[in-house]
């Protein structure tokens, strides 16, 4: 059986696995990033970690999957907020040390990949992907075919407004989807809730440190506030996936990252808000989606 190595670039951390001809992720690596390393750092960290699995399997050819600006024709990442690379040829220096061919998109596209062949949305072939962490990203199927825009830009599901006037956003608009929806924005509304209400289970959840958990778990046990906090969440959530879904009319909006991991727990937040025609899932593939997706570029699942 031939293997392919996915590698999904993020701001924190690289993750890599060599998956089988069934999308499986027979083994998983990963190394941490950030703003403190080199992007040589980082590109000598892939190489050395696909010769760990290179050794092991039968690979056949690298997919990357990167945050950022990707120039997939050119195998460039132009630019990347939490990442060095500055019009850095990923695939030409990846690709030549390990003689195999490299191929590299974004991360949000790498993931609407791996979804719609191995995931949630399988065999549709109108599909969007919201991806929700740090900010929000994504991506836009169409016609089974990811759109790109001319310049390859299409797709920063987190940046529509949704607030005219509302808070700044580094794209330069105000009211941006992700500044209320964001892992983000919830973690903020958390931690003021905390404060505002020092006796609240929410708070107590809060001492040992704050992530886009707590409020779920909190809520669980009862917090009051910690349910309001998730109703209003839900609504801003909701209001962006609308918007979505009338400009798109996808068969299906799959949510992403971190958030995503609570699956009922948030979808019932946003059912009551959301449009009769909307149908909005969470991923099956939890971790592997973007590793999944970078796999496949290069395949004709990969377009
Ligand atoms: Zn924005």
């Amino acid at each position: 059986m031939k293997y392919r190595i996915g590698v999904d670039i993020g701001g924190t951390s690289v993750k890599l696995g060599a998956v089988d001809a069934e999308y499986n992720v027979v083994e998983k690596l990963r190394f941490p990033t950030g703003r403190d390393c080199t992007s040589e750092q980082i590109i000598n960290g892939i190489i050395e970690n696909c010769k760990i699995l290179i050794e092991k399997y039968p690979i056949e050819a690298i997919g990357i999957g990167s945050a950022g600006r990707v120039d997939p024709v050119n195998g460039k990442v132009l630019v990347a907020g939490n990442l060095p690379f500055v019009d850095e040829p990923v695939t030409l220096k990846v690709g030549k040390a390990l003689s195999l061919p490299c191929y590299i998109d974004n991360d949000g596209n790498c993931a609407i990949i791996g979804e719609k062949t191995a995931g949630a949305c399988k065999g549709c072939n109108d599909v969007l992907i919201i991806t929700i962490g740090t900010g929000i990203g994504g991506a836009i199927l169409i016609n089974d075919r990811v759109v790109r825009g001319h310049n390859n830009r299409a797709g920063e599901l987190g940046h529509f407004v949704i607030d005219m006037g509302g808070l700044e956003c580094e794209c330069g608009l105000h009211g941006c989807f992700e500044q209320y929806a964001s892992a983000t924005s919830l973690i903020e509304h958390t931690a003021e809730a905390a404060e505002k209400h020092p006796e609240s289970i929410i708070a107590k959840e809060s001492a040992s440190g704050i992530d886009g958990s707590t409020a779920f778990r909190s809520a669980k046990l009862g917090c009051p506030v910690a349910k309001q906090l998730l109703d209003e969440y839900g609504k801003w959530l909701a209001v962006g996936i609308n918007s979505l879904v009338n400009i798109f009319q996808p068969e299906m909006i799959v949510l992403s990252g971190g958030i995503a991991n609570e699956g009922e727990n948030l979808l019932s937040l946003i059912r009551p808000y959301l449009r009769p025609e909307a149908n909005v899932t969470v991923t099956k593939l939890k971790g592997n989606g973007g590793i999944i997706g970078a796999s496949l570029l290069g395949t004709p699942h990969g377009a």
